[in-house]
């Protein structure tokens, strides 16, 4: 009878799971490597968390010299959009999330085991459904929208919800019944006929939650909808064994589904996956923790750190810190090391969910980018401001020895400063550079009064020399205290502050405040040497001119 029903609900498959099984092989890898996919719907949308999930696929992957693949799981046509994959993909490689296998950037497929496009997998759904109607696994259900609603509201006070038991009208219906709708050309979806007991309890060991207990399934779910298109679960389960995956890293809004895939991994002869069920990234506000929300949180766009100029190296070593507990001691004792030697660990990721910190994430990225050359701050600021800062991208335009000697102010020192977060600091950080963008400002600080300063910048204009070198040009500063009823020894100023107008700090400031606006700024020295003799002197003229008039009201 389940032969003639399989036969009837399926006409057209001659395939056998047999075929399948031989098509796709057991992967012939080294002991304990392990395959992970990431499995994107394509709604063109990619979340902070699908690259966060997306990485811990592929860190499982990489630190076990496994495989890692992409699946685009497309089976739900009404959020299909043109165009989705690639955005997606492009924004996961940006991060340096790139598959050994599936779809690719470009569209096209690699690998044995495919096609890795879910609508293209249609006959292989269906040949395991047909075998599950054999076995008497599965059974097609005829129950309309309403039907199905009439029994979800009979079910108020029952602890299991759903269509199973004395529910599932359709279970028992015999060959002739069945056969009768379909000449009568009702539509049917096919049901997994639950082989689950109530009383009995499911077992399985989380890579990342630990071990779970939960009650076993009987809900007689939908495994092909009326279209013949399978559902998520059984496309996951079938898709995850003849793909080989041995890891399934996914979202923890699944796990209430696992004793059913399970128990689908069982009906179907498969070895069932490991799952490691990875939390949301949560957000503190007011308090509270709640989930990165793509409605409420600018921040989970991942297209979101591209636009600002965060690099993908200060993302990944940020997603690394609440990624993994031990990241942030590693770092520490392995201050160079590239991160992909980091030991990554499943074990060692957040059960209920690593908490998002923006000013985290800022001062990270300061860490990173201070340790680069300023041959790469030069060249992917660029790249970025192309796209993003038309202003910073023509000053580059200029001179791009100047702009890379700029950013290189510093850089290199024990201490590096740590300025830069992202790109679009930089515009600000480097503005005084370039007469274009630079702000004057002559407020003093400390010491410093306009009179003082009128005197400071006389003397440093007659004696400045652009070849002066560092100790020599320091030197000059010095030596312009004494004339100016400053001393150079800032001890000695805080001995008798009485005695003096102030130290050589005050006269370095007023020299400082006159060339660049700020009382702050990376070494003065190099941004003198790179300023030139002519601005130089145009700006501590217009600087003495400003502290004049203010002098004389
Ligand atoms: N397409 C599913 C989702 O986007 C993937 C879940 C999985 O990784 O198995 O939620």
């Amino acid at each position: 009878m389940n032969k003639k029903l399989a036969d009837l609900l399926f006409p057209n498959i001659d395939k056998t799971p047999q075929y399948y099984e031989e098509l796709y092989p057991p992967r012939n890898l080294k002991e304990g490597a392990r395959v992970t996919r990431l499995a994107p719907s394509p709604t063109g949308f990619l979340h902070f968390g699908n690259l966060f999930t997306g990485m811990v696929a592929y860190k499982t992957a990489k630190a076990t010299d496994g495989i890692f693949y992409v699946r685009v799981e497309d089976t739900d046509q009404k959020r299909k959009i043109d165009g989705a994959v690639e955005v997606m993909l492009e924004g996961l490689s940006a991060y340096g999330v790139n598959a050994d296998e599936g779809v690719m950037i470009d569209g096209s497929e690699k690998g044995e085991y495919g096609p890795y496009t879910q609508s293209k997998r249609k006959e292989i759904y269906q040949t395991y459904a047909k075998y599950l109607v054999e076995e008497g696994l599965a059974y097609p259900c005829f129950c309309s929208a309403e039907e199905l609603e009439e029994i979800r509201n009979s079910q108020e006070g029952e602890d299991i919800k759903g269509y199973y038991g004395k529910y599932a009208k359709c279970r028992d219906l015999s060959y002739e019944q069945i056969k009768e709708k379909i000449d009568a050309g009702m539509t049917w979806t096919l049901r997994l006929k639950s082989p689950g007991d109530i009383n009995k309890k499911c077992y399985f060991d989380d890579m990342i939650k630990g071990k779970i207990e939960m009650p076993e399934n009987v809900i007689d779910i939908v495994l092909l909808k009326t279209d013949g298109i399978p559902t998520y679960h059984f496309a996951h389960v079938i898709d995850d064994h003849l793909m080989r995956t041995t890891h399934v890293t996914r979202g923890d809004e699944w796990i209430a589904s696992v004793p059913l895939h399970l128990q689908l991994f069982r009906c179907l002869g498969f070895k069932p996956v490991k799952y490691a069920h990875v939390a949301p990234i949560m957000k503190e506000e007011n308090g509270n923790k709640r989930k990165l929300s793509k409605r409420k949180d600018p921040e989970a766009a991942v297209t979101y750190y591209k636009k600002e100029g965060f690099p993908a190296a200060s993302v990944n070593e940020y997603m690394m810190t609440i990624m993994n507990s031990n990241f942030e001691d590693w770092r520490k004792m392995n201050k160079d090391a590239d991160i992909d030697s980091f030991p990554f660990n499943l074990k060692k990721m957040s059960v209920s969910g690593a908490l998002f910190d923006i000013a985290k994430l800022t001062d990270v990225s300061k860490n990173v980018i201070s340790m680069m050359r300023a041959e790469e701050v030069f060249a992917l600021s660029y790249e970025w401001a192309k796209e993003f800062n038309e202003t910073l991208a023509a000053l580059y335009a200029k001179d791009e020895s100047y702009a890379t000697a700029i950013l290189n102010i510093d850089r290199g020192n024990k201490k590096p400063r740590k300025d830069i977060a992202k790109w679009s600091d930089i515009q600000d950080y480097i503005s005084y550079m370039y007469d274009e963008t630079f702000e004057k400002n002559y407020e003093l600080c400390g010491n410093a009064t306009p009179q003082l300063a009128v005197e400071v910048l006389e003397l440093y204009k007659d004696r400045f020399d652009t070849n002066d070198d560092k100790d020599n040009w320091f030197g000059k500063i010095k030596d312009i205290c004494e004339p100016v009823g400053c001393t150079p020894n800032v001890k000695e100023f805080k001995a008798d502050p009485e005695k003096f107008k102030g130290h050589v700090g005050d006269v370095s400031t007023i020299i400082r405040v006159a060339l660049t606006g700020r009382t702050n700024t990376p070494d003065l020295f190099v941004i003198t040497a790179l300023l030139g003799k002519e601005r130089v002197n145009e700006r501590i003229e217009c600087a003495i001119k400003y502290y004049k008039e203010k002098i004389n009201g």
